[in-house]
């Protein structure tokens, strides 16, 4: 009797535990596979942030060399079942073709990729599709592409909850980022937890306004001292800085959002080092503030973790 008791009692506390797991198991993945800018460097490849939320994973913006980065960490092109886009400026949508028809030849897609983005999204894929026309058509009668894994179902989206499936409620909100307008920041909710991406803006009050409380923020950020170690023309450099945050002006956003942890992405330029962002950040932010780097993982849980790769990250991932 003792012993058949005791079996209960130990069936129980697993089935406690099991639940208790279940439940604290449920996170947001973040995965910044490109944190950079048009700049063509190797240790910043272009914008393009991976989100894991239960069994789903969707890519925001696909930046330059996003398929190799998802590669690197063995995530397969398949898997994804979606991008969405912040805006259509091109260090935002150029590893787009790549991702699309090499992941599709190479990755053995056979389901149609779902894309959303701003008002021309729709056009600029229809457009790819007849500039690749070629290919996918030899691609699918000579190396036996499947023909729906090609497909791309594109949306043009206006601000509010454009997904909502499984648990997952993907919001659109308008930035600021004139004149290129309209540009999205989205936020991602799932098991109770957030995260918000901002694309590319200046300062932004709807930002703030969707962005209360969330767990993670990702903001883009510009540097001015980098800019101006790259000699260019003053005039170019005042032009990017007004579209974009400073590191002071970010500082007065997380003042406000409260994040539980913020994390720069979208380095402008993409030299800028920790010393040019993170001291003009503390300046006015005592929070918890991270400068984002390619293949860091951001968990979202009950707590919220951060891994940096420990290898480099233009290392050769081929076994
Ligand atoms: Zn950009
Ligand atoms: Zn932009």
């Amino acid at each position: 009797m003792i012993i058949l008791r005791k079996l209960i009692e130990l069936v129980a506390l697993c089935f406690i535990l099991l639940t208790l797991t279940n439940v604290q198991g449920q996170i947001i993945k973040v995965t910044l596979l490109g944190t950079g800018t048009p700049l063509p460097v190797m240790e910043r490849f272009g914008p393009s942030i991976l989100i894991e939320a239960g069994e789903q994973k969707f890519l925001f913006d696909a930046g330059r060399g996003s398929l190799q980065r998802l590669m690197q960490i063995n995530v397969k092109y398949r898997e994804i079942q979606g991008v969405f886009f912040t805006h259509l400026h091109s260090d935002h949508v150029v590893g787009f073709p790549d991702l699309w028809l090499t992941g599709w030849l190479t990755g053995q897609r056979e389901t149609p990729l779902l894309v959303w983005g701003p008002e021309g999204t729709k056009r600029m894929v229809s457009n790819l599709e007849k500039a690749f026309e070629f290919d996918i058509k030899f691609r699918i009668s000579d190396d036996k592409a499947s023909p729906n894994g090609v497909v791309i179902k594109a949306k043009d989206i206006k601000e509010g909850v454009v997904y909502e499936k499984d648990g997952v409620k993907i919001t659109a909100f308008e930035v600021d980022h004139a004149p290129v307008k309209p540009a999205f920041g989205y936020r991602i909710d799932y098991a109770g937890r957030s995260v918000v991406l901002s694309g590319d803006t200046r300062r932004s009050e709807n930002l703030i306004r969707y962005s209360k409380g969330v767990d993670l923020l990702i903001h883009e950020v510009a540097s001015p001292d980098a800019l101006a170690r790259l000699k260019r023309p003053v005039e170019r450099d005042k032009a990017i800085i007004a579209h974009h945050t400073t590191p002071e002006q970010a500082a007065e956003i997380f003042s406000l959002v409260k994040p539980k942890m913020a994390v720069y992405s979208h380095i402008v330029p993409s030299t800028a080092t920790e010393q040019d962002i993170i001291p003009l950040t503390r300046k006015n932010y005592t929070g918890a503030v991270e400068l984002g780097e390619d293949l860091m993982v951001i968990e979202v849980g009950e707590k919220i973790e951060i891994r940096r790769p420990v290898a480099k990250t233009n290392q050769n991932t081929l076994k």
